[in-house]
């Protein structure tokens, strides 16, 4: 495959204004509590540390990892658990930040899980959203950008494991040589 960046989508300007716009959003909602937000590893490291950043009340932080059996490009649906919170869960205000919510079965799974350990709630905060790809119904609370049918890269997005560092959200052509 050839994999060529063939557009810009976001530049790092218009993603820390949104980002410090959730930030503002969130801060205000969970005002009265002291919610634990858990970061799915790993492409939503680095909008979860910059979030992390714009929030003005307390929070615990987690994090959880997650791997999907499939090919690069497409989720399976055979969702697994592979590094697990630390932090109860039970009478929590939990959010759970993710990346990117495109088929919708990995957070459909998360949520399921979590669920099954007593939050007091669980609300979902994505970067990007992919509304026309969903095969699970699945409540996304807060959303930064909803976009289009691409396959995206940057700002903790990767590709074979790569591109996670750009500062900016791309979109990525893959094409047969
Ligand atoms: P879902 O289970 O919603 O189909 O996919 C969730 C995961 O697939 C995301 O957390 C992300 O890791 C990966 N993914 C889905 N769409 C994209 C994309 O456009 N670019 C990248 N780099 N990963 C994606």
């Amino acid at each position: 495959m050839r994999e060529t960046i063939e557009s810009q989508l976001y530049s790092r300007e218009a993603i820390a204004a949104r980002v410090k716009e959730l930030g503002q959003q969130l801060s205000r909602d969970y005002a009265e509590s002291e919610p634990l937000v858990v970061v799915v590893l790993k492409g939503s490291a680095m909008f979860a540390s910059d979030l992390l950043r714009e929030l003005s009340i307390d929070v615990e932080v987690d994090y959880i990892g997650t791997s999907s059996y499939g090919d690069a490009t497409e989720s399976s649906g055979h969702v697994r658990i592979v590094k697990d919170i630390g932090a109860s869960l039970q009478g929590r205000h939990v959010i759970i930040i993710e990346d990117i919510v495109d088929t919708g079965l990995t957070l459909d799974y998360l949520l399921r899980t979590l669920n099954l350990r007593e939050p007091a709630s669980l609300k979902i905060c994505a970067l990007l959203d992919k509304p026309s790809r969903r095969r699970a119904e699945v409540p996304v609370d807060y959303i930064g950008f909803s976009i289009d049918d691409h396959f995206v890269i940057g700002y903790g997005l990767d590709y074979a494991s790569r591109y996670r560092n750009l500062p900016y959200i791309g979109v990525l052509k893959l094409e047969a040589e």
